[in-house]
C-alpha cells in the first residue's frame, strides 16, 4: 500500500500527481470465498478490514451493487458521537468514538476528524430536566458530558437566537464528539482492507441465495454466483428485503432521511448543534457549508431522494434556531434509505441462518457505528459467537423483550 506522507505528497507533486497508484484494487470475484459481505459501505468495507487485520481471516470479499461509499455511508451529515443514554448503547459507542480518534494514523488516511463538540439544546424546564438526566447517565456510564446554561450556550454559540419560538434554557454538550468526512471513513477502510487481500467487487449486485441444509452455499451476482463458508449483509436500506430472499425475516422498517447544505461561507459554526424539540441538527463542514439535517419522511420508501415537504421542514427549523441562516442559499439536498428497527437501536451478529450474520438497524446514527460496528461483528464472525459488546444487539431481543429503547440519543423522533 503506498503510504501518505508529506514526503510522499510532494513527491507525487514533482511528478504532477500522475504516478499515484489506485487506492484499492478492482478483482474479478473468485467463485468462493470464506466470507462474503454484501454491501461496501463503512460497516461491510470496516468489518472486511477488521476480519483481515485483526482476526486474521483474509480470504474475503465485499460484494457492492453500486460503489463502494455510494449508499448512507456517503450520504450522511457526519456526526460522531458516544452521547447515549443506555449503559448497553453508551459502551458499543464510545468504543467507536475511541476508534476514530486514532483511525486516521491507523489507516494511514486523513478522514478529517474534528471534535468540535456536539451541543443538545433544551426548550424548556421539563426538557432540561430531561437532558439533565441523559447527561448524569452519561457521566455514569463513564462518557463526557457538560450541563450548560443559558449564559454558557449564548457564549458557546452567539448566532443562535435564544428567544426562538421555543426559548432556549439550557443544553448540554459532549466535547469529544464531532464530525469526520463521511466518504473518507469508506475509503479509508477500503483501501486498507483492499491491501490486505480483501477482495472489492463494485458493480456486483446480489440478486439472490443458494442454500441447503440450513446453510447459504452461495449468492447469486450480475457477475455469477460466489459461495463463501460465511455471509454477513451489511447492506442498510436493502437489509429486510435482502434477508427475505435468504428466508430471513427482519423487524426493520426502510424510511428515507435527507440532509442538506447550503453555499459555503466563513466559520460562524464551531459545534454541532441538536436540537430534539424543534427537531432538527446543524454543523459547519469544513468547506464552509452549513450541514442540515432533521427529521425522516413521513412514510416507508426505498427511494434515494426525500420529498419537499421535509426539506422544507428542515430549512424552517434550523432558521427558527439561527435566523441569520435563512438567507443562505441551498446549494444540494439528497437522501439515503434508512433502516429502523423498532427500538431504533442496532441489530447485529448471528441469525437463525447458521451461517449467515447480519448488520443493520443503524438508522439515522450508524456513521458514527463504523469502527466499532466492523470491529465486533469481524470478532464475532471470526468467533462465531456474538462479541461481548454486540450481545445486547442480538436478533433475539425482540423474542425476548429485552429492547434497547434509544429513541432519543438515536435522534430517531417516530
Ligand atoms: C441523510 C442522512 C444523514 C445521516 N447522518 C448521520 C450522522 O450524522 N451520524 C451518524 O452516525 N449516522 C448518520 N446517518 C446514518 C448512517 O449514514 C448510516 O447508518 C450508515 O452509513 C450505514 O452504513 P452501512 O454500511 O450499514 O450502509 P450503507 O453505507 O448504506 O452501505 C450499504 C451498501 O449496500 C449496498 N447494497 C444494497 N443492496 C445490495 C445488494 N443486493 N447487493 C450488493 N450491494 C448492495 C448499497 O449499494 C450500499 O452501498 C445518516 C444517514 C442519512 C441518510
Amino acid at each position: 500500500m503506498q503510504s501518505y506522507s508529506a514526503i510522499s505528497l510532494l513527491r507525487h507533486a514533482l511528478g504532477g500527481h500522475r504516478r499515484w497508484p489506485p487506492a484499492w484494487r478492482s478483482p474479478v470475484p473468485k467463485r468462493h470465498y470464506d466470507v462474503v459481505i454484501v454491501g461496501a459501505g463503512g460497516h461491510g468495507l470496516a468489518t472486511a478490514y477488521y476480519l483481515a487485520n485483526r482476526y486474521g481471516i483474509r480470504d474475503v470479499a465485499v460484494l457492492e451493487k453500486g460503489w463502494l461509499g455510494g449508499g448512507n455511508s456517503g450520504r450522511n451529515t457526519q456526526v460522531c458521537r458516544s452521547n447515549y443514554f443506555y449503559p448497553e448503547s453508551a459502551a458499543f459507542y464510545e468504543h467507536s468514538l475511541q476508534l476514530f480518534e486514532s483511525l486516521s494514523a491507523d489507516l494511514n488516511f486523513n478522514i478529517m476528524f474534528s471534535p468540535r463538540g456536539n451541543l443538545e439544546l433544551s426548550h424548556g424546564l421539563e426538557e432540561l430536566e430531561i437532558n439533565r438526566r441523559w447527561a448524569n447517565a452519561m457521566t455514569l456510564n463513564g462518557i463526557d458530558s457538560e450541563l450548560l446554561d443559558r449564559e454558557d450556550i449564548r457564549r458557546m454559540v452567539p448566532i443562535l437566537d435564544l428567544d426562538c419560538r421555543f426559548p432556549i434554557v439550557g443544553g448540554f454538550v459532549q466535547h469529544r464528539a464531532g464530525i469526520a468526512r463521511h466518504d473518507a471513513v469508506a475509503w479509508a477502510y477500503a483501501r486498507a482492507a483492499s491491501a490486505s487481500g480483501v477482495d472489492i467487487v463494485q458493480g456486483c449486485e446480489v440478486t439472490g441465495f443458494e442454500s441447503d441444509d440450513g446453510r447459504i452455499r452461495a449468492v447469486h451476482t450480475n457477475q455469477g454466483s460466489i459461495g463463501g463458508d460465511r455471509f454477513a449483509l451489511c447492506v442498510a436500506g436493502n437489509s429486510s428485503a435482502l434477508a427475505a430472499q435468504a428466508g430471513l425475516q427482519l423487524p426493520i422498517e426502510s424510511i428515507a432521511l435527507q440532509a442538506m447544505v447550503t453555499e459555503p461561507i466563513k466559520p460562524v459554526l464551531h459545534t454541532v448543534i441538536g436540537s430534539a424539540v424543534i427537531h432538527c441538527y446543524v454543523s459547519q463542514s469544513d468547506r464552509g457549508e452549513i450541514v442540515i439535517g432533521g427529521g425522516a419522511d413521513p412514510f416507508h420508501s426505498y427511494a434515494q431522494r426525500g420529498v419537499l415537504p421535509t426539506t422544507r421542514d428542515n430549512a424552517a427549523a434550523v432558521r427558527e434556531l439561527i435566523p441569520s441562516f435563512g438567507r443562505l442559499r441551498v446549494m444540494r439536498q439528497w437522501a439515503g434509505v434508512c433502516d429502523i428497527a423498532p427500538d431504533s437501536s442496532p441489530v447485529v451478529g448471528r441469525t437463525a441462518i447458521e451461517n449467515l450474520y447480519v448488520s443493520t438497524g443503524w438508522g439515522t446514527g450508524g456513521f458514527k457505528a463504523i469502527p466499532a460496528g466492523g470491529d465486533t461483528l469481524a470478532w464475532t464472525i471470526a468467533h462465531a459467537e456474538p462479541h461481548p459488546l454486540l450481545r445486547p444487539f442480538s436478533l433475539d431481543r425482540f423474542e425476548t423483550g429485552q429492547l434497547v429503547d434509544e429513541g432519543a440519543a438515536a435522534g430517531v423522533a417516530h
